[in-house]
């Protein structure tokens, strides 16, 4: 995927948030917290100016919890909702459930007012990355990983 793409999908959420409030001000910003050991997952062939860790064959941004706002990866874009796609590429908004150790909106999606114009967002997001080959496929794994975090949640409850 081009870099052009990836600034069209960081446009989807130049005015797109969550909420229509800033829910930073409810939880202090927990989710650009993280230390220099825990990364946000690059897609595909995203560009950034960030430094990166690989792992795994994924790449990770590794911020330190500081980032210019115009430069934070898509996955801090999207957070915490996720485009989970089935194999006909039909997307899915969800929680994402990675996002549930730090993330109030995440734990409590079935009771939270997302901004619908964000997840949207999200829901455009997943179908233009659906139709990126690479990303589809990258797509469908964490689709299938994230659906097995939530059986096991549902497990240990
Ligand atoms: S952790 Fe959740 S509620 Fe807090 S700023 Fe991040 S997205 Fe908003
Ligand atoms: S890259 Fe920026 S927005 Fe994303 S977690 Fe780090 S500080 Fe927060």
């Amino acid at each position: 995927m081009s870099k052009l793409s990836y600034d069209t999908l960081y446009g989807l959420f130049r005015d797109a948030t969550p909420l229509k409030a800033d829910c930073g001000a409810v939880c202090g910003g927990a989710c650009c917290k993280g230390d220099d050991t825990v990364g946000m997952l690059l897609f595909p062939g995203e560009p950034t100016t960030l430094p990166v860790a690989e792992a795994d064959g994924r790449r990770f941004v590794l911020c330190g919890g500081h980032c210019e706002r115009e430069a934070r990866p898509l996955a801090c874009r999207i957070f915490p909702l996720f485009p989970a796609v089935d194999e006909r590429g039909r997307v899915r908004v969800i929680a994402d459930p990675r996002a549930f150790p730090v993330c109030p909106l995440a734990r409590q999606a079935q009771n939270v007012r997302f901004d619908p114009r964000f997840t949207r967002r999200v829901r455009k997001a997943g179908r233009l990355l659906a139709k990126d080959p690479a990303c589809f496929a990258f797509l469908r794994e964490l689709t299938d990983e994230l659906d097995e975090i939530v059986r096991m949640n549902e497990l240990l409850q």
